[in-house]
């Protein structure tokens, strides 16, 4: 039996304050779940003040992303020894909002493109090899644009992201970490994916994974849904036989509706 996990990725949001009134208010309408993993990821600059807020309780803390060498002359970037050191147990890897485009310059400088930083799947894969050297558990993020789903390219584009995240790992590495499908066009839009089709995805990754490492791995893999999670599609999405919980964005701010997403399942 696979762990249902869920996982709120705070992204840029929140000051010392503001996470101190959210977790204070979370943490008690979830204390008596004991079937869901909890996760929370903060911006950086917050690890530190979160792993205090939830010490002692079942949640356990998460970076947004890692960069892949140890240490030395790259400003602004975090290691992986770094996240261990403030207490994170997980890390973001690949998220649409990390892949894309990088340097735009203007006029064609798009703020509402979503991918900002130039991750592709290489990086990835260097991320998510440091992460687990480390000792940090990756959930990797994959998903289509818009445009790739129109074009009927989805499990092409899914099969792609997630056979190169995975190159040079071992069967046992890649059962224990977790992938999140996050379709890009559903993210933050309010415009949540068919759960049918969300769990055929999330079925994709876990083929996938099972092609490339042998079944035994699939099945122990565990596969988010995220993309507009609210308390009330979250029954649905996470009844889904392919779908072992959720990344959620938005509804991560609000204490009430994440604790609501997690006494979901
Ligand atoms: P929303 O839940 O706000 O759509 O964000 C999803 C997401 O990107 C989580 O990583």
């Amino acid at each position: 039996m696979r762990i249902k996990i869920v996982a709120g990725n705070w992204k840029m949001n929140g000051t010392r304050a503001e996470a101190e009134s959210l977790l204070r208010e979370l943490l008690p309408l979830i204390e008596e779940n004991k079937t869901v993993e909890t996760v929370v990821c903060p911006p950086f600059t917050l690890l530190d003040k979160v792993e205090e807020l939830i010490a002692g309780s079942a949640v356990s803390l998460g970076g947004q992303d890692v960069f892949w060498k140890d240490k030395g002359a790259y400003t602004g970037q975090i290691s992986a020894k770094m996240l261990l050191d403030l207490g994170a147990k997980y890390v973001l890897v690949g998220h649409s909002e990390r892949r894309g485009r990088f340097g735009v310059p203007e006029p064609d400088f798009n703020e509402d493109i979503l991918a900002h930083f130039g991750d592709n799947d290489t990086v990835v894969n260097r991320k998510t090899k440091a992460a687990i050297a480390a000792g940090l558990i990756p959930i990797i993020c994959v998903g289509e644009t818009l445009a790739e789903r129109k074009s009927g390219d989805t499990d092409s584009v899914i099969i792609g992201q997630v056979s190169i995240a995975l190159r040079d790992l071992t069967g046992e590495q890649v059962a224990a970490l977790v992938f999140a499908y996050e379709p890009v066009w559903a993210i933050g839009t309010g415009e949540v994916c068919a759960s049918n089709e969300a769990d055929r995805v999330c079925g994709v990754i876990r083929e996938t994974a099972g092609r490339l490492f042998g079944e035994s791995v699939a099945e122990a893999v565990r596969v988010q849904y995220g993309g507009s999670v609210k308390p009330d599609n979250a029954v649905e999405l996470l009844s889904k036989p392919n779908i072992d919980g959720a990344l959620v964005g938005g509804a991560s701010l609000k204490a009430a509706d994440f604790a609501a997403i997690i006494n979901a399942l």
